[in-house]
């Protein structure tokens, strides 16, 4: 065996192609499985990413907002290129780079120094600071570091700088964006409340969600229904911006005087319960108008709920564009159900994306039979519970909390399911079952303009039944019998 530079390497160990056989095989058993079961102390290609990089997706979603990285350089230049891969758009961020220094006596130079220079070069309206997991080993101040970022005139006074802690060995990327949103809304809203005002607007959060044609479908929604509104954390234009031969470093996001003013609202909505339980809780004690938390709306019946309560709220009719629509999409179910009846997948993700998809293969008649959490709680895995309960094709589903995609290959090779529903990293266990992989989830770098395409709502329904059910006939297709080769499917 040689190296690139054509040197002769010696392999320390010989494996014999028969033993490299029986263990590639081994892994496929139950025997292997029971043992990747009873693993504890160590998590293999865990389903979910760290706290700041929600803490950086949220800061994207307010206008001239510059989200800074209170840690190290490696940390960031992470959470910028899997945004940056994901949504294939800059991801602007920066970081005080600490290094050892920064370790043993504190970050705090590194930070004022930082902010000296990100204010300097980059002219942002806003700064929202997080940090990654070395300032929280060593248990940095955060709140008196930036207090004396301002007293010592290394930024303007009035410069808006929420800050969030997010260490990561301590959560996902949805607490972060949860903490990071608090900390946004509670600096822009800070003595704006004023007494008897009422801005008509439905505040609408859309959650910790990846995909810009979601937050573009809220609006859409909303425009049917004549409901003014502000969107909180609105990423859309910021990571799906037009390719105009310039580069604008904030591209979108929410207007900050919208965001100060929301406190004012009509109503709040925040989507997604397990990724804003922070800023609905601190909305509720907050903001004026009325508040309501609803899930991610996947499926019929979850996007139902979602414009049941906008009705509600504004006391308006559900416009008769919003009633087809959703006759399209029942059309669209029924239309296709017999490619997806019956059919087994394995799901994995987030909480609020797994509700949506249980909830929406089990409307198809699937079975969402392997589903999976790397980081979850007992609340989340009783209400999957019982959206499996509630349906005759729930019945012998399972779930499997706090487990990981290395758990999920022997679940895949050992009781086979016929596709998976999740993110890109679950393309090797696919793989290796020989089944496909439907990328709905966070992060997707191997496939284009996903994220383009909603999920929620009607048309995100339509959506995931186009695709699901294309990608089975274009399997049968693939490997019919010749005399089973036909034009109609
Ligand atoms: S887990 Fe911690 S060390 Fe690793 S990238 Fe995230 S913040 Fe950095």
């Amino acid at each position: 065996m040689s190296n690139l530079l054509n040197l002769e390497v010696k392999k320390i160990v010989e494996t014999p192609p028969e033993e490299v056989e029986r263990v590639k095989n081994w892994i496929n058993s139950a025997e292997y499985k029971e043992k990747n079961f009873a693993r504890q102390a160590l998590v293999i290609n865990p389903a979910h990413a760290c706290q700041p990089l929600g803490a950086q997706l949220v800061a994207h979603g307010f206008e001239g907002t510059l989200p800074f990285v209170h840690g190290s350089q490696g940390c960031a230049s992470y959470y910028r290129s899997t945004l940056n891969r994901h949504f294939r758009e800059p991801a602007p961020a920066v970081s005080d780079s600490m290094t050892e220094d920064g370790a043993v006596f504190g970050g705090q130079n590194n930070l004022h120094e930082g902010l000296e220079n990100a204010y300097a070069l980059y002219k942002p309206k806003m700064i929202a600071v997080f940090t990654s997991c070395m300032p929280e080993v060593i248990g940095d101040d955060l709140t008196a570091f930036l207090k004396n970022a301002k007293q010592k005139g290394h930024i303007p006074k009035e410069l808006p700088i929420p800050y969030a802690n997010t260490p990561s060995f301590n959560g996902t990327h949805i607490h972060g964006y949860d903490s990071m949103l608090t900390s946004i809304l509670q600096t822009l809203t800070e003595g704006k409340q004023i007494e008897g005002r009422c801005t008509g607007k439905l505040n609408l959060i859309p959650g910790c969600d990846f995909n810009t044609g979601d937050y573009r479908e809220y609006k859409r929604i909303l425009k049917e229904f004549g409901v003014p509104y502000t969107i909180l954390g609105d990423i859309s234009d910021t990571f799906d911006s037009p390719c105009d031969g310039s580069y604008h470093i904030y591209a979108g996001g929410t207007k900050l005087d919208d965001a100060a003013d929301s406190i004012n609202g009509k109503a709040t909505i925040t989507i997604g319960p397990y990724a804003t339980p922070k800023t609905f809780g601190w909305i509720k004690d907050t903001y004026s108008g009325k508040h309501v938390s609803l899930p991610m709306p996947m499926g019929i019946e979850k996007t139902d709920a979602l414009i049941m309560k906008i009705a509600e709220l504004f006391g308006k009719e559900v416009p008769a564009t919003l009633k087809n629509e959703r006759g399209r999409a029942v059309d669209a179910m029924t239309d296709s159900q017999q490619y997806m009846h019956g059919r087994k997948f394995a799901v994995y993700g987030d909480p609020d994306y797994l509700m949506g998809y249980v909830s929406f293969l089990l409307e198809m008649g699937a079975r969402p039979y392997h589903i999976l959490c790397s980081r979850g709680s007992k609340k989340a895995e009783k209400e999957l519970q019982g959206l499996l309960d509630g349906s005759m094709y729930g019945k012998g589903c399972k779930i499997y909390m706090n487990k990981d995609l290395w758990h999920l290959r022997s679940l895949v090779m050992t009781d086979p399911v016929d596709a998976i529903i999740g993110d890109t990293h679950g393309k090797f266990a696919a793989r290796d079952a020989k089944v496909p992989l439907f990328r709905f989830g966070f992060p997707v770098f191997d496939r284009v303009n996903k994220h383009r395409y909603p999920l929620i709502g009607y048309q995100g329904v339509i959506n995931m039944v186009t695709e699901i059910c294309n990608k089975f006939i274009d399997i049968k297709d693939e490997t019919c019998e010749d005399r089973y080769f036909e034009m109609m499917r």
